[in-house]
Protein backbone atom coordinates (compact mmCIF):
# COMPACT_ATOMS: atom_id res chain seq x y z
CA UNK A 1 0.00 0.00 0.00
CA UNK A 2 1.35 3.07 -1.05
CA UNK A 3 1.18 6.78 0.47
CA UNK A 4 -0.93 7.97 -1.76
CA UNK A 5 -3.45 5.30 -0.57
CA UNK A 6 -3.65 6.20 3.22
CA UNK A 7 -6.57 8.28 4.79
CA UNK A 8 -4.87 11.36 6.36
CA UNK A 9 -5.46 11.60 10.37
CA UNK A 10 -8.03 14.43 10.80
CA UNK A 11 -10.31 13.11 8.06
CA UNK A 12 -12.75 11.59 10.75
CA UNK A 13 -14.67 15.31 11.01
CA UNK A 14 -15.58 15.27 7.24
CA UNK A 15 -16.13 11.06 7.54
CA UNK A 16 -18.78 12.19 10.35
CA UNK A 17 -20.11 15.13 8.57
CA UNK A 18 -20.90 13.08 5.17
CA UNK A 19 -22.47 10.25 7.31
CA UNK A 20 -24.56 12.85 8.88
CA UNK A 21 -25.95 14.60 6.12
CA UNK A 22 -26.67 11.62 4.28
CA UNK A 23 -28.75 9.93 6.78
CA UNK A 24 -30.57 13.36 6.82
CA UNK A 25 -31.28 13.84 3.14
CA UNK A 26 -32.44 9.75 3.39
CA UNK A 27 -34.24 9.96 6.84
CA UNK A 28 -37.93 10.22 4.90
CA UNK A 29 -36.97 7.17 2.56
CA UNK A 30 -35.86 5.11 5.41
CA UNK A 31 -38.84 6.03 7.29
CA UNK A 32 -41.13 5.10 4.41
CA UNK A 33 -39.49 1.66 3.81
CA UNK A 34 -39.77 0.72 7.22
CA UNK A 35 -43.83 1.72 7.08
CA UNK A 36 -43.84 -1.36 4.67
CA UNK A 37 -42.97 -3.92 6.96
CA UNK A 38 -42.59 -2.28 10.26
CA UNK A 39 -42.95 0.94 12.13
CA UNK A 40 -41.85 3.32 9.94
CA UNK A 41 -39.53 5.19 12.57
CA UNK A 42 -36.00 3.92 10.60
CA UNK A 43 -35.22 7.15 9.18
CA UNK A 44 -36.14 8.94 12.12
CA UNK A 45 -34.38 7.34 14.68
CA UNK A 46 -31.24 6.73 12.81
CA UNK A 47 -31.26 11.02 11.84
CA UNK A 48 -32.14 11.62 15.64
CA UNK A 49 -28.68 9.70 16.56
CA UNK A 50 -26.55 10.65 13.87
CA UNK A 51 -27.89 14.65 14.28
CA UNK A 52 -27.32 13.79 18.08
CA UNK A 53 -23.97 12.83 17.28
CA UNK A 54 -23.08 16.19 15.31
CA UNK A 55 -24.32 18.35 17.96
CA UNK A 56 -21.44 16.93 20.21
CA UNK A 57 -18.96 17.17 17.94
CA UNK A 58 -19.32 20.58 17.43
CA UNK A 59 -16.36 22.77 15.75
CA UNK A 60 -14.27 20.39 16.72
CA UNK A 61 -11.59 18.46 14.57
CA UNK A 62 -11.16 14.23 15.38
CA UNK A 63 -9.99 11.84 13.76
CA UNK A 64 -11.80 8.86 11.71
CA UNK A 65 -11.82 6.37 14.81
CA UNK A 66 -12.72 8.96 17.37
CA UNK A 67 -15.47 9.99 14.53
CA UNK A 68 -16.70 6.65 14.48
CA UNK A 69 -16.86 5.92 18.01
CA UNK A 70 -18.29 9.41 18.63
CA UNK A 71 -21.54 7.91 16.61
CA UNK A 72 -21.45 4.74 18.08
CA UNK A 73 -22.15 5.69 21.40
CA UNK A 74 -24.21 7.69 20.67
CA UNK A 75 -26.35 5.35 18.54
CA UNK A 76 -25.89 2.79 21.98
CA UNK A 77 -26.78 4.93 24.32
CA UNK A 78 -29.68 7.39 22.99
CA UNK A 79 -31.29 5.34 20.35
CA UNK A 80 -33.83 2.95 21.03
CA UNK A 81 -35.06 0.36 18.27
CA UNK A 82 -33.23 -2.18 17.06
CA UNK A 83 -30.75 -0.45 15.62
CA UNK A 84 -29.14 1.69 18.34
CA UNK A 85 -27.62 -1.51 19.20
CA UNK A 86 -26.59 -2.72 16.25
CA UNK A 87 -25.24 0.18 14.16
CA UNK A 88 -23.83 1.06 17.56
CA UNK A 89 -21.46 -1.77 17.53
CA UNK A 90 -20.78 -1.63 14.20
CA UNK A 91 -19.54 1.62 14.33
CA UNK A 92 -17.85 1.58 17.98
CA UNK A 93 -16.47 -2.35 16.68
CA UNK A 94 -14.98 -0.54 13.57
CA UNK A 95 -13.20 2.38 15.33
CA UNK A 96 -11.67 -0.02 17.42
CA UNK A 97 -10.36 -1.87 14.75
CA UNK A 98 -8.96 1.27 13.60
CA UNK A 99 -6.95 1.35 16.67
CA UNK A 100 -4.78 4.35 17.33
CA UNK A 101 -3.35 3.96 13.79
CA UNK A 102 -2.70 7.55 12.52
CA UNK A 103 -3.64 6.89 9.30
CA UNK A 104 -6.09 4.62 7.54
CA UNK A 105 -5.58 2.10 4.59
CA UNK A 106 -7.21 -0.22 2.20
CA UNK A 107 -6.22 -2.91 4.07
CA UNK A 108 -7.27 -1.55 7.61
CA UNK A 109 -10.16 0.27 6.09
CA UNK A 110 -10.69 -3.76 5.45
CA UNK A 111 -10.09 -4.65 8.97
CA UNK A 112 -12.39 -2.04 10.42
CA UNK A 113 -15.36 -3.10 7.77
CA UNK A 114 -15.15 -6.69 8.89
CA UNK A 115 -14.40 -6.00 12.77
CA UNK A 116 -18.06 -3.89 12.47
CA UNK A 117 -19.83 -6.74 10.33
CA UNK A 118 -19.05 -9.12 13.14
CA UNK A 119 -20.17 -6.67 15.78
CA UNK A 120 -23.66 -7.13 13.84
CA UNK A 121 -23.94 -10.56 13.60
CA UNK A 122 -22.76 -10.55 17.67
CA UNK A 123 -25.39 -8.44 18.27
CA UNK A 124 -28.45 -9.62 16.42
CA UNK A 125 -27.64 -13.23 15.57
CA UNK A 126 -29.27 -12.92 12.24
CA UNK A 127 -27.39 -14.11 8.84
CA UNK A 128 -27.61 -13.96 5.53
CA UNK A 129 -31.01 -14.06 3.61
CA UNK A 130 -32.80 -13.09 7.03
CA UNK A 131 -33.96 -9.79 5.68
CA UNK A 132 -31.80 -7.22 7.43
CA UNK A 133 -28.79 -5.07 7.39
CA UNK A 134 -26.69 -7.61 7.09
CA UNK A 135 -27.90 -8.70 3.90
CA UNK A 136 -25.71 -5.15 2.28
CA UNK A 137 -23.02 -5.55 5.04
CA UNK A 138 -21.94 -9.40 4.26
CA UNK A 139 -22.08 -8.64 0.04
CA UNK A 140 -20.66 -5.24 0.72
CA UNK A 141 -17.46 -6.76 2.88
CA UNK A 142 -16.81 -9.65 0.99
CA UNK A 143 -16.93 -7.89 -2.93
CA UNK A 144 -14.55 -5.23 -0.63
CA UNK A 145 -12.17 -8.14 0.43
CA UNK A 146 -11.98 -9.73 -2.50
CA UNK A 147 -11.48 -6.15 -4.39
CA UNK A 148 -8.39 -5.73 -2.34
CA UNK A 149 -6.96 -9.57 -2.95
CA UNK A 150 -7.28 -8.75 -6.84
CA UNK A 151 -5.17 -5.71 -6.59
CA UNK A 152 -7.63 -2.98 -6.79
CA UNK A 153 -6.63 0.51 -5.24
CA UNK A 154 -8.33 1.66 -2.28
CA UNK A 155 -10.92 4.06 -4.23
CA UNK A 156 -11.71 1.50 -6.35
CA UNK A 157 -12.46 -0.96 -3.20
CA UNK A 158 -14.54 1.29 -2.12
CA UNK A 159 -16.68 1.75 -4.98
CA UNK A 160 -16.89 -2.23 -4.86
CA UNK A 161 -18.29 -2.37 -1.74
CA UNK A 162 -21.03 0.47 -1.72
CA UNK A 163 -22.34 -1.13 -4.80
CA UNK A 164 -22.91 -4.74 -3.46
CA UNK A 165 -24.13 -3.28 -0.67
CA UNK A 166 -26.75 -1.68 -3.08
CA UNK A 167 -27.21 -4.82 -4.96
CA UNK A 168 -27.49 -6.30 -1.12
CA UNK A 169 -30.03 -3.57 -0.35
CA UNK A 170 -31.88 -4.54 -3.55
CA UNK A 171 -31.90 -8.04 -3.22
CA UNK A 172 -33.66 -8.00 0.19
CA UNK A 173 -37.06 -7.25 -1.82
CA UNK A 174 -37.65 -10.55 -2.79
CA UNK A 175 -37.29 -11.78 1.03
CA UNK A 176 -39.20 -13.02 3.65
CA UNK A 177 -38.30 -11.49 6.96
CA UNK A 178 -37.13 -13.82 9.57
CA UNK A 179 -35.77 -11.88 12.43
CA UNK A 180 -37.25 -8.25 14.17
CA UNK A 181 -40.23 -6.53 13.49
CA UNK A 182 -40.95 -7.38 10.42
CA UNK A 183 -40.50 -11.38 10.66
CA UNK A 184 -43.90 -10.68 12.48
CA UNK A 185 -45.33 -10.42 8.66
CA UNK A 186 -44.30 -13.86 7.28
CA UNK A 187 -44.64 -13.86 3.61
CA UNK A 188 -46.27 -10.57 3.56
CA UNK A 189 -42.64 -8.97 4.21
CA UNK A 190 -42.07 -9.71 0.70
CA UNK A 191 -41.89 -7.45 -1.75
CA UNK A 192 -40.62 -4.79 0.02
CA UNK A 193 -37.34 -3.67 1.16
CA UNK A 194 -35.47 -4.26 4.27
CA UNK A 195 -34.94 -1.02 5.85
CA UNK A 196 -31.79 -1.48 7.71
CA UNK A 197 -30.35 -2.88 4.53
CA UNK A 198 -31.28 0.72 2.58
CA UNK A 199 -29.20 2.73 5.38
CA UNK A 200 -26.80 0.17 5.41
CA UNK A 201 -26.31 0.79 2.02
CA UNK A 202 -26.44 4.77 2.62
CA UNK A 203 -24.27 4.67 5.20
CA UNK A 204 -21.21 2.39 3.24
CA UNK A 205 -22.18 4.49 0.12
CA UNK A 206 -21.42 7.42 2.20
CA UNK A 207 -18.16 6.23 3.98
CA UNK A 208 -16.84 5.58 0.08
CA UNK A 209 -17.53 8.82 -1.14
CA UNK A 210 -16.00 10.89 1.62
CA UNK A 211 -12.84 8.95 2.37
CA UNK A 212 -12.22 8.38 -2.05
CA UNK A 213 -12.90 12.18 -1.37
CA UNK A 214 -9.56 12.41 1.14
CA UNK A 215 -7.41 10.43 -0.61
CA UNK A 216 -4.79 12.06 -2.87
CA UNK A 217 -5.71 12.30 -6.61
CA UNK A 218 -3.14 9.60 -7.56
CA UNK A 219 -4.70 7.37 -5.40
CA UNK A 220 -7.97 7.65 -6.84
CA UNK A 221 -8.27 6.25 -11.22
CA UNK A 222 -8.70 8.14 -14.16
CA UNK A 223 -11.97 8.32 -15.08
CA UNK A 224 -11.68 7.05 -18.71
CA UNK A 225 -14.49 9.37 -20.31
CA UNK A 226 -11.80 12.58 -19.02
CA UNK A 227 -8.95 10.89 -20.57
CA UNK A 228 -10.51 10.63 -23.79
CA UNK A 229 -11.68 14.29 -23.72
CA UNK A 230 -8.10 15.26 -22.65
CA UNK A 231 -7.00 13.78 -25.96
CA UNK A 232 -9.14 13.22 -29.27
CA UNK A 233 -7.42 10.74 -30.51
CA UNK A 234 -7.92 8.04 -28.30
CA UNK A 235 -11.78 8.82 -28.62
CA UNK A 236 -11.01 7.04 -31.92
CA UNK A 237 -9.72 3.94 -30.64
CA UNK A 238 -11.82 0.89 -31.37
CA UNK A 239 -14.21 3.07 -33.50
CA UNK A 240 -14.43 1.81 -37.31
CA UNK A 241 -12.16 3.69 -39.78
P1 LIG B 1 -37.34 -1.34 15.10
O1 LIG B 1 -37.52 -2.64 14.35
O2 LIG B 1 -37.12 -1.56 16.57
O3 LIG B 1 -38.40 -0.34 14.78
P2 LIG B 1 -35.62 0.06 13.30
O4 LIG B 1 -36.84 0.35 12.51
O5 LIG B 1 -34.75 1.20 13.64
O6 LIG B 1 -35.94 -0.74 14.61
O7 LIG B 1 -34.71 -0.98 12.48
C1 LIG B 1 -35.26 -2.06 11.77
C2 LIG B 1 -34.14 -2.78 11.06
O8 LIG B 1 -33.33 -3.46 11.98
C3 LIG B 1 -34.60 -3.87 10.10
O9 LIG B 1 -34.91 -3.29 8.87
C4 LIG B 1 -33.42 -4.81 10.05
O10 LIG B 1 -32.53 -4.47 8.99
C5 LIG B 1 -32.68 -4.53 11.33
N1 LIG B 1 -32.71 -5.66 12.23
C6 LIG B 1 -33.71 -6.01 13.07
N2 LIG B 1 -33.35 -7.09 13.78
C7 LIG B 1 -32.10 -7.43 13.41
C8 LIG B 1 -31.15 -8.44 13.78
N3 LIG B 1 -31.45 -9.34 14.72
N4 LIG B 1 -29.95 -8.46 13.17
C9 LIG B 1 -29.62 -7.54 12.23
N5 LIG B 1 -30.47 -6.56 11.84
C10 LIG B 1 -31.68 -6.51 12.41
MG1 LIG C 1 -38.76 0.49 12.90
Amino acid sequence: MTDGQRLPSGAGRDVLVALILAIHWQAPRLSEIDGATGDGDHGVNMDKGFARAGELLGASEIDVPGGLSLVGRVLITEIGGAMGPLYGSFFLEMASAAGTNPTIDADLFGAMLAAGLAAVVDVGNAGVGDKTLLDALIPADAAYRSAVAEGATFAEALDTMAAAAAAGSESTRSMVARVGRASRLGERSRGSLDAGAASCAVILRSLATSIKALLPPEAVSPDPRSARLADPQASREGEPT
